[in-house]
This record gives C-alpha cells, sequence and structure tokens, in this order.
C-alpha cells in the first residue's frame, strides 16, 4: 500500500513537472507577456515624463526599474518567438501598440500635470494597476519562468507603492486604493521593502 502511493505521488510530481517545461504557451500566456511587456512600458514612460516636469524621485529612480521589468518580458519573448509589441514602434516614448495602454499612457501623463501631489498619486495608481494585472496574469500559467518573472515584478511594484504612498505622506496626503483592495494596499504598505534599493 505504501508502496502504491509513493508510486503515485511520483507520477503526480513528474507529470507537473513536465507541464511547468513546455517550449511552447498558450495565447492566453503569450497574450499576458505582450501585454505586462506594455504595461512596464507605461510605467516607464509616465515615470519619464513626470520625472522631466519634476525633477523628483521617486520618478528618477523607479524609471530605471522599470526598464527592467521591460527587460525581464523580453527575455520571456524571446523564449517564446514572439512579436515585441515595443520594438514594432521602436521603443517611441508614449507610443503603445496596444490601445488600452495607449490610452492609460494619454490619461495618466495628463493627470500628472498639475502638481507633483498629483504626479505621485499617478505613480501610486500605476503601481496598483500593475500588481493587479501580475497577480490576475499569475492565474492563467503554471510556467515556472512566467511564474517567476511576474513574482519578481509583484516584489517591485510593492516596493514602489510603498515608496509614493510615503511621498505622498510627506505633502501631507493619506493615498487611498483606487485598484487593489483596502485589505490588500494595506498589507502592502505594513511589509518591510523585500528587496533593498527599491527595486
Ligand atoms: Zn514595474
Ligand atoms: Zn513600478
Amino acid at each position: 500500500m505504501k508502496k502504491l502511493l509513493l508510486f503515485i505521488a511520483i507520477s503526480i510530481s513528474s507529470s507537473t513537472v513536465i507541464a511547468q517545461q513546455k517550449t511552447t504557451i498558450t495565447k492566453q500566456e503569450s497574450d499576458a507577456i505582450l501585454y505586462m511587456r506594455e504595461e512596464e512600458k507605461l510605467a516607464r514612460d509616465v515615470y519619464e515624463f513626470l520625472y522631466a516636469k519634476y525633477n523628483v524621485n521617486p520618478f528618477g529612480n523607479i524609471r530605471f526599474s522599470e526598464q527592467t521589468h521591460m527587460d525581464r518580458m523580453k527575455t520571456l519573448i524571446s523564449t517564446y518567438n514572439l512579436i515585441d509589441p515595443v520594438e514594432k514602434n521602436g521603443d517611441k516614448p508614449g507610443v503603445f501598440v496596444n490601445p488600452i495602454m495607449q490610452n492609460y499612457y494619454n490619461e495618466l501623463s495628463a493627470a500628472g500635470n498639475p502638481s507633483l501631489t498629483e504626479a505621485l498619486k499617478v505613480g501610486a495608481k500605476i503601481e496598483e494597476l500593475d500588481i493587479k494585472d501580475l497577480e490576475d496574469r499569475k492565474k492563467l500559467t503554471k510556467q515556472t519562468d512566467i511564474l517567476s518573472a511576474f513574482d519578481f515584478l509583484i516584489m517591485a511594484s510593492e516596493n514602489h507603492l510603498r515608496a509614493f504612498v510615503r511621498r505622498l505622506k510627506m505633502q501631507g496626503i493619506t493615498y487611498e486604493p483606487i485598484i487593489l483592495s483596502k485589505e490588500a494596499f494595506d498589507k502592502i504598505i505594513a511589509s518591510d521593502n523585500r528587496h533593498p534599493g527599491g527595486n
């Protein structure tokens, strides 16, 4: 009996391993990668725009972090031979293939224009959006490379969200979540940076 159970356990785990090492991915998985590639560009381009206007952190340092997130998605694009939407437009700042991202860029860069406080709120909102979209897309895959890339981006976005919320506090503003639940948001704010340096 014990032997039989052991046998079952081994066959389950080996089939899981095979499922996680596919070299081709589903449409849902490739869509998720391409979507997040442009969403990381959205973050970088909006922060570049706001940094040019206000010349302060966190925009200054976080925009570099967003570039590494874009690169992380680019690695997956190469691994799975996908067509890179960013390359399609020559990585032109503020220009996106996905109309959803184009709308976000237009709206968010305009929303950050009136004042530094509004700009910092835009930063927090982008990080909330990033966390939500990554969490949703994690449910669509079991591929370990995709999951670990998404987890890395979530960890960084949580650091960024804390940075924007702290900076808003310095302006006398208590930021309330717009996209995440209050419970999820409070949990993120209460925890420490898991990666020193805010990456
Ligand atoms: Zn990011
Ligand atoms: Zn970020």
